[in-house]
């Protein structure tokens, strides 16, 4: 095909129905690739597509354009892959929005709260993207539903690590996902929701209560209900955090990609009035390698370092005085063999926590085990239970006791 500003060009004419993916090579050398809609009416991810405007995609990107009603579109570049596909669940995803629209409708006429969703599946099955879609749909017809966005691994709202809830007012941008603007962030720590199980939970339910309170006093947040993205993880802690999260949330209905059996555990556990509903995996839902994640990962935080796309960030780089500062620490297995000093502050004396490097220690333990599970460590101490005092000041210096 003729090459449009010396790239390779290629056309697409898509049937009512069909979708085309494409992927963009990863990498920082990786060439970008153009998508432009010449006729018709096409879609990304339920966002719409206009008419002769190019919209660029940087390295690693999966896209699928789906139209309902046919169209012709030019890829300007060379993506890794490009095909076009009949089958794809598209249908029924948008069959769940005018059910959930249903819902809408209803609890505006009832003086009732909208449907609350929780999307669930192991990973790479396309979670994130139908709750896009969800929430595409949703306010395309003037709706103002909320995204719930528990995957610490892969937040589409902030960093990785952290918890959040976002209101959606516009589409998501073709090329950027949605605008995020006054996110309500929680700090979690950590990948893996397992690293910390309880303050998962916790979180989970602090954001509950906060939408909740939201929806009291903003009523068409409240009707617009909420779409809740969730981790792969579904055994085990994990499948408890999603039964968790499915009680805290109050959720109506729950939607289980791709997964048999954990439609059935959760059409089991929760309650009957909770709607379970089973949906197949898109075709083109692409797994990613462990260094893709990672990848995604370090790039977020670059992007709220440095910015992305037209917009550069110029972060600050300084140095803070700290070594006359304290930093509380969570305990966990590293603590292991770490000489701790205790200190003879008084417990409960917040107000000299400031001062506590100048407080004399009354004394020094050494830990010997640490169990994550039960919060409880093991101590060697020179004077029998209980500790004197709780205030303990972690040393570098680390005593294996071989005798
Ligand atoms: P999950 O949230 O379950 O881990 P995602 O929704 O993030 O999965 O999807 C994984 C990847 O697949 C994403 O990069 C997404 O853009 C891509 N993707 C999703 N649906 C399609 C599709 N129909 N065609 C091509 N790529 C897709």
């Amino acid at each position: 095909d003729a090459p449009a500003n010396g790239k390779d060009c290629t056309r697409f004419d898509l049937e009512k129905e069909t979708e085309l993916r494409f992927e963009v090579e990863a990498g920082e050398a990786a060439e970008q690739v153009e998508l432009e809609l010449l006729s018709g009416l096409a879609e990304v991810f339920g966002s719409e597509l206009n008419r002769n405007k190019k919209y660029v995609f940087g390295p690693g990107s999966k896209i699928a354009v789906f139209t309902w009603q046919g169209c012709s579109v030019n890829l300007h570049g060379k993506p890794e892959v490009a095909y076009v596909s009949k089958d794809t669940p598209m249908l029924l995803y948008l069959n769940t929005h005018a059910a959930l629209e249903q819902m809408r409708k209803q609890a505006e006429r009832e003086n009732e709260r909208g449907p609350r969703v929780m999307v669930v599946g192991p990973t790479d099955v396309g979670k994130s993207t139908v709750c896009r879609m969800l929430l595409n749909y949703a306010v395309r017809v003037g709706r103002r539903p909320t995204l719930v966005e528990l995957d610490v691994g892969q937040s589409g709202v902030s960093v990785p690590g952290t918890v959040s809830a976002l209101c959606i007012e516009r589409p998501a941008d073709v090329e950027e996902g949605f605008s995020v603007q006054a996110p309500l962030v929680y700090h979690f720590g950590s990948t893996t929701p397992g690293t910390n199980i309880k303050l998962y939970n916790k979180l989970t339910s602090c954001l509950a209560e906060m939408f909740s309170q939201r929806c009291e006093v903003n009523r068409k947040a409240s009707v617009g209900g909420c779409i809740i993205n969730t981790c792969g993880w579904v055994k085990g802690s994990g499948y408890q955090a999603l039964v968790h999260c499915a009680s805290t949330f109050q959720v109506d209905v729950v939607l289980v990609l791709d997964h048999e059996r954990l439609y059935n555990e959760l059409k089991r556990d929760l309650p009957h009035f909770v709607r379970v509903v089973l949906l197949p995996k898109s075709g083109g839902v692409v797994e990613r390698s462990k260094e893709c994640r990672r990848d995604t990962r370090d790039e977020k935080i670059r992007e709220y370092f440095y910015g992305f796309r037209g917009v550069s960030y110029y972060p600050f780089s300084y140095e803070d005085d700290t070594q006359l500062k304290l930093v509380p620490v969570t305990p966990g297995r590293d603590l292991t063999y770490h000489v701790l000093s205790v200190s003879s502050v008084d417990d409960g004396d917040e107000g000299a926590r400031k001062s506590i490097v100048e407080i004399p220690v009354c004394g020094f333990i050494v830990v010997t085990f640490v169990d994550t599970q039960t919060q409880v460590m093991k101590v060697l101490s020179p004077a029998p239970r209980p500790l004197p005092r709780h205030t303990l000041l972690i040393m570098d210096i680390r005593f294996m006791d071989m005798k």
